[in-house]
């Protein structure tokens, strides 16, 4: 990191923090929000659920933690073990247990004590809505629509900079179906995203992007992932000197649906895209573009978000 990064995230977040927007916790890349910070997240999300009716999406609702056959069955491990969040607890006796507080209260390590759960933290919202199309039988035609809403997950990622966090909220859009209904579903989303970039200020940049793949063959991965354009980003200014993505538009082919068996009635195999709006980012990216405060924010950013109401 360099020293102009640093200077930038750290007085970025100090006004934050100062104005009451971001509560740090003491542990990077994890925060509490203020009122107004929280505001203004839930008034992005309302503009998402308005931009998206024409969709009339099925809304299920899933919890941050999701069994842990799920990460495992995603491939999720092959690709960014380093993200992951496992959830370990204790399942053993009275003197084990004893033993297990009296290290943690000398300040010592007691992970030893605590054996792997069935749960793991959810790292991309729309994970947990694969096993459950799949368990439903067939796909019909046409495929479906979701809209997961604003989901809370995780990345074990610690950062100085305020716009990476660990633990923050995704708006994910599901669509599973066939290649073409999945790919045209996708670039709709491109198009209503710059109208909700534009409507609230923001000078959003669309571009070809690919994920952190871990490891040695991670760069050929990130690599066929551009070359096969499956996965676009929104991309804003926020605290880096670079652009921060704020959104976006990922088409998976059918992995997922290879991997937990979503098929049509005549047994082909499903695709399915994402698109993931980062409400936390958006924010952020907000109090950068508008201000601290929030009633100084241009009168059309505040109408759109109805922030006069
Ligand atoms: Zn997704």
């Amino acid at each position: 990191m360099t020293a102009v990064e640093t200077t930038n995230y750290a007085a970025f977040l100090d006004a934050l923090t100062r104005r009451g927007h971001l509560l740090p916790s003491g542990e990077r890349g994890l925060y509490g929000r203020g009122t107004e910070f929280e505001r203004v997240r839930n008034r992005v999300d309302d503009l998402i659920t308005r931009i998206s009716a024409a969709d009339r999406a099925e809304q299920p609702r899933f919890p941050p933690v999701m069994p842990r056959k799920t990460l495992e069955t995603s491939g999720y491990l092959g690709s960014f073990p380093q993200l992951c969040g496992t959830v370990f607890s204790f399942q053993g006796k009275d003197a084990a247990a004893i033993d297990l507080a009296a290290r943690a209260g000398r300040g010592e390590d007691w992970s030893s004590g605590l054996s792997i759960t069935g749960v793991v933290l959810v790292p991309a919202a729309c994970y947990p809505s694969y096993p459950a199309i799949a368990a439903r039988g067939p796909l019909p035609e046409g495929g479906v629509k979701l809209d997961l809403g604003p989901c809370y997950v995780f990345r074990n990622e610690p950062s100085d900079d305020p716009a990476r966090m660990q633990a923050f909220h995704q708006r994910e859009l599901v669509r599973i179906g066939d290649v073409d209904e999945v790919l045209a579903w996708r670039e709709t989303w491109k198009v209503r995203a710059a109208e909700i970039f534009e409507l609230v200020g923001l000078n959003a940049e669309f571009d070809l992007a690919s994920d952190a793949f871990f490891g040695r063959g991670g760069k050929l991965m990130a690599n066929s992932q551009r070359e096969q354009r499956l996965k676009f980003e929104a991309l804003v200014f926020i605290a880096s000197p670079e652009p921060t993505a704020v959104a976006s538009f990922n088409f998976h082919q059918d992995h997922f649906g290879a991997a937990f068996g979503i098929q049509f009635q005549n047994g082909a195999t499903a695709s399915s895209a994402c698109v993931g709006f980062g409400l936390e980012r958006i924010t952020l990216a907000l109090f950068r573009a508008h201000g601290m405060e929030l009633r100084a924010w241009p009168k059309g950013v505040r109408t759109a978000l109805s922030l006069d109401q």
